[in-house]
């Protein structure tokens, strides 16, 4: 048997890190098994469901790599397909139409409530005989009266559900429209779904999906309900929590594997191994080991995740994610230093892409502010004398290379016997307008002898400046 998943997101907002691990899980299974993953857009819902959030989830999917084999695939395509399953289970007895205006059933339900019953359908168009004048009836599915249905699900083991509690489903709206749990399992069918991996807020629609599979005379898949996140306050997460679009985690500057990392260990385990590559999940993750008990978020922890990885992913890799940064900043990283020495450089000293992209601006664009503070306390009176030293020695130099821009930084120091903190850091306010850089030797080198000459000049003329006011 080929293993067959699905991700099947309603776009009805963004693609958010609870879909993300449904997706990341149903991705893992098929690719572990050499099977395949297929994404299924469910924009029946047609008031709330948006192109731009299609969009969205399109976006998200790219950027955590999670590619699919087929799709994606749209339901509002398909309303043929579910035309002539509806008409089948009419046409079978395993549906029939139903008269019942909003009153009626609003009076049933209050007489149920009176009764102390639980308020569902009770089937009375079942036997309707002739159509009522002018009603435009929804057409509901004849769910079995008696019996269990066992939902056999990985996670959970066997859930039992007893048929006098699922009522007649409505299937079609009164326009024709189909309802969303006679589209998923027509699709599940017709895509040859062997797996329904999903969060655990769609058990209580997983009896009623197997009853019409059953109608169908259709194999019923093996479902896989995933337990809830949970926010750090012990609610179910939401975007209360901040951050919980998968694109904002992108654009907070996290690398989209320490995401993946990240919820990989969002209900499932591997000893007390917190870090998996990619290759790694793919190989360790089984849908049988995922626990049922609600998981955490944890930013602290997700953060430290991205921190690894910036230290330890190839720098080519970083940079081709920095780079989508230092553009929301204005920045065009092929005119300046190689990005990827860049990277080289920041990766031991960043948590965040967007720590690494602020901190990495002066590559590319001229000071022309300085932090307050550092200002203060490095560009005195006092340093100009220093920096014009300094200007004079590096602009002497043969090779602009980190190896005699010490040596000069050294000797300045020693000449003026004071620390080589006090000759780096006015050049290293200079030439980022603050004092947080990688070692100054090698960032001047990359910096290149123009941008830093010229940058050591202006810091020059900028305290001499203050020295006339
Ligand atoms: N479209 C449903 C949702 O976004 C998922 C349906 C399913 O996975 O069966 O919640």
């Amino acid at each position: 048997m080929t293993i067959r998943t699905r991700f099947a997101p309603s776009p009805t907002g963004y693609l958010h890190v609870g879909g993300a691990r449904t997706a990341l899980f149903s991705w893992l299974y098929a690719r572990k098994h050499g099977g395949q993953f297929i994404l299924r857009i469910e924009d029946t819902d047609l008031e709330r469901s948006t192109a731009e959030s299609v969009n969205a989830i399109l976006e998200g999917m790219t950027w955590l790599g999670l590619e699919y084999d087929e799709g994606p695939f749209y339901q509002t395509h398909r309303f043929d397909r579910y035309k002539e399953v509806i008409a089948q289970l009419l046409e079978q007895g395993d549906a029939y139409y139903c008269y019942c205006s909003k009153e009626e059933l609003e009076e049933l339900r209050e007489q149920q409530r009176a009764n102390k019953e639980k308020p569902r359908y009770d089937g009375r168009c079942r036997h309707l005989q002739a159509p009522k004048e002018g009603v435009q009836p929804v057409i509901r599915f004849k769910n079995p009266t008696g019996g269990s249905v066992i939902v056999n699900d990985v996670v959970r083991g066997n859930v039992e559900f007893q048929n006098s509690e699922l009522d007649d489903l409505i299937i079609a709206r009164p326009d024709g429209t189909p309802t969303y749990n006679l589209t998923v399992v027509v699709d599940d069918l017709d895509m040859g779904l062997t797996h329904v991996i999903r969060g655990d807020d769609h058990l209580n629609n997983s009896p009623r999906q197997i009853n019409i599979f059953k109608a169908l005379g259709a194999e019923v898949p093996i479902f896989a309900h995933l337990p809830m996140i949970l926010g750090d306050d012990g609610a179910r997460l939401s975007k209360r929590h901040g951050a919980v679009s998968v694109m904002s985690y992108r654009d907070e500057g996290f690398l989209p594997e320490a995401l993946l990392n990240y919820l990989v260990r969002l209900g499932w385990s591997h000893g007390d191994q917190e870090i998996f590559s990619i290759d790694e999940m793919v190989s360790l993750f089984d849908i049988t080991d995922v626990n049922k008990s609600a998981s955490s978020f944890n930013t602290d922890k997700l953060l430290w995740l991205n921190q690894h990885y910036i230290k330890t992913s190839s720098p080519e890799h970083i940079a081709h994610h920095l780079s989508w940064h230092m553009g929301t900043l204005d920045i065009d990283p092929t005119q300046g230093p190689s990005l990827v020495e860049v990277v080289k450089l920041q990766q031991e000293r960043a948590k965040t892409l967007v720590e690494m992209a602020s901190n990495s601006q002066f590559f590319y664009k001229e000071v022309t502010e300085y932090d307050e503070k550092a200002a203060k306390k490095n560009l005195k009176q006092a340093s100009a004398e220093i920096l014009e030293e300094m200007y004079q020695r590096l602009a002497g130099l043969a090779e602009w290379k980190a190896e005699p821009i010490h040596a000069h930084i050294k000797e300045c120091s020693v000449a003026r016997e004071i620390g080589m903190g006090k000759v780096a850091q006015p050049i290293r306010v200079a030439i980022t307008g603050n004092t947080i850089s990688p070692p100054l030797d090698v960032t001047l080198e990359l910096l290149g002898s123009e941008r830093a000459l010229s940058a050591i000049r202006a810091a020059v003329a900028w305290i001499k400046d203050r020295a006339e006011d």
